[in-house]
């Protein structure tokens, strides 16, 4: 009887060879200055404890590095909306800054001055009515800015019940957000004891905030709306206007202030390049505080976010603190003392590089990109894509019911929202192949190096699935292509009914074609096409 329950840590422990290289005269692998037969070249390397000899820094550069190629190409993980590449120059700069920590104001009195200007740049596209007046932070991503974002909120809401003579606890504070929020938004709620109010979302609601919805959750113990520029699930912006105006028709029946935070992690380096005319940012007196990721539409490396509010007035004071230990008066206002300052550098970098003309030139090719993704899924029958940045703002609202107004050339004229193609099996697919599962998609694309997350949709639409491809900036056409031809050749294989248990054979077919004798068309005289490997043609 075969066992089904194997051990793979003991299974290599007890398959072990049991010479040790000492018993070997004369050769003491270990003084052979090369990486693989220095110590654990030969014996293994302790996972879980100290070892109390280290090795020498080759070895360990080299061990480490070969234990991490197992990793995807963070160019082919299309899951992630983390920026992956930088210019030559940049990672230059980085290398130059590894070193500073961006805590340390009275020491790195220029990196400061970087980190001001950056804030003034952002405070300025996203329309502050004063610069001056806006405040701003650099944090180490947008989970951070929004863990102050919510602070803010619920200090100011604080301060409005006392100075109102009311309990600010009995009932608790609330904040009100899409089911389809991101972790950090319900972070802050449960890690900050503010009740979380999460609206559902549907088919109708474009799988978002639905800002009629959200305000049967609103009352006067709401310290704000977090409002997602856009949807980490399909990409959507959520629509802060009309959330806004709803906002302000409240408090004009009611007398409650509820302020908005806009978390445009990604929406915050797209919207004000690709679509500027949307009004979504501090041009709503509302929207009180904004956070972006400029790690990833920002362009910078992971490590970098903003927090920025729209005047002095929304940043209660005691939420910045005076540090006097550094030498001279500092103030500090995030969660974390110290900070690498390289990826702030990094997004100044960016700022002066790209410029306004570089980053919509850009995110304009971002989003041509994901049209074309998108088109092309839909061309197969096989998909349905939930994302709508490659439909016609006149397809969609119903209150511009003919096509007259498409005009193909103006990117204007495309539905706005992130370059993030979210796709499923559509409903005849379904119907006709109900035995294929939509995460061996996942599985199989995983295979040929990419990396595209199957998973649920947000509460009410959990029983759908979705894969979901975000297209960044090195996903270029010929690169669209390649993934296109990849899914199409893994789909067909899928419901190729030719061969029995067709579905399921697929990974056996996969490993086969890996089989060097069935190379040999190359040989029999069709070698000349450039592509004649065994991958089919597409
Ligand atoms: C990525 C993301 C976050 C978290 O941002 P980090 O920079 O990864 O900390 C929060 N909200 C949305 C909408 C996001 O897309």
């Amino acid at each position: 009887m075969l066992s089904k329950h194997i051990n793979p840590e003991s299974l290599i422990r007890d398959s072990k060879d049991k010479t040790h290289h000492h018993h070997i005269a004369g050769t003491d692998p270990s003084r052979i200055p090369h990486p693989y037969t220095a110590r654990y070249g030969t014996s293994s390397i302790p996972r879980f404890r100290i070892p109390s000899k280290g090795i020498n820094a080759d070895s360990a550069y080299t061990l480490i590095r070969d234990e991490l190629a197992l990793d995807a190409a963070p160019s082919l993980n299309l899951a992630s909306f983390i920026n992956t590449w930088m210019p030559e120059p940049a990672n230059k700069l980085t290398m130059e800054n590894l070193s500073k920590n961006f805590v340390d104001q009275d020491e790195y009195p220029m990196t400061q001055v970087i980190h001001t200007r950056c804030i003034s740049i952002l405070a300025n596209l996203w329309h502050a009515p004063s610069a001056d007046q806006a405040i701003g932070t650099a944090t180490t991503g947008s989970s951070e800015a929004i863990q102050l974002g919510g602070l803010a909120m619920k200090r100011l809401w604080q301060e409005r019940r006392k100075a109102a003579g009311k309990s600010i606890h009995e009932p608790g504070p609330n904040i009100v957000m899409g089911a389809n929020a991101q972790v950090a938004l319900e972070k802050f709620a449960r890690y900050f004891e503010v009740e979380c109010r999460l609206v559902p979302v549907t088919v109708d609601s474009k799988y978002r905030l639905d800002p009629k919805k959200a305000m049967e959750y609103v009352d006067e113990n709401t310290i704000g709306v977090y409002v997602i520029l856009g949807s980490t699930y399909t990409g959507h912006y959520e629509p802060v206007k009309e959330m806004s105006d709803l906002l302000d028709e409240y408090e004009k029946h009611t007398g409650h202030f509820v302020p908005i935070h806009v978390d445009a992690a990604s929406g915050g380096f797209i919207a004000p390049f690709a679509h500027p005319k949307l009004v979504w940012d501090f041009r709503l007196p509302r929207v009180v505080s904004i956070n972006t990721s400029g790690h990833k539409f920002g362009l910078a490396y992971v490590g970098v976010g903003w927090a920025i509010w729209r005047s002095k007035k929304y940043l209660p004071k005691d939420l910045i603190f005076e540090l006097h230990y550094l030498g001279s008066v500092e103030y500090s206002f995030s969660l974390n003392f110290s900070r690498p300052a390289h990826p702030i550098i990094l997004q100044y970098f960016n700022l002066i590089h790209l410029g306004f003309e570089g980053y919509r030139a850009i995110a304009l090719a971002d989003l041509k990109n994901a049209r074309l993704l998108s088109r092309a899924l839909e061309h197969t029958g096989w998909y349905t894509v939930l994302s709508d940045v490659h439909r016609h703002k006149s397809e969609i609202s119903k209150s511009a019911q003919t096509t007259a107004g498409i005009d193909e050339e103006n990117p204007e004229s495309y539905e706005e929202g992130l370059p993030v193609v979210a796709f499923r099996f559509s409903d005849a697919f379904q119907q006709e192949y109900p035995e294929v599962q939509q995460v061996w998609i996942q599985t199989l694309l995983r295979a040929k190096g990419w990396v595209v997350p199957n998973y649920e949709l947000p509460p009410t639409l959990e029983n759908v699935q979705i894969l979901r491809v975000v297209v960044r900036e090195h996903m270029s056409e010929p690169l669209v292509d390649r993934f296109l031809c990849n899914i199409v050749e893994i789909t067909r294989d899928l419901i190729d009914k030719s061969s029995p248990n067709h579905a399921l054979d697929m990974i056996g077919r996969h490993s086969d074609r890996t089989n060097p004798t069935r190379l040999g068309r190359l040989d029999e005289g069709s070698g000349s096409r450039s592509s004649g490997t065994y991958a089919k043609p597409c």
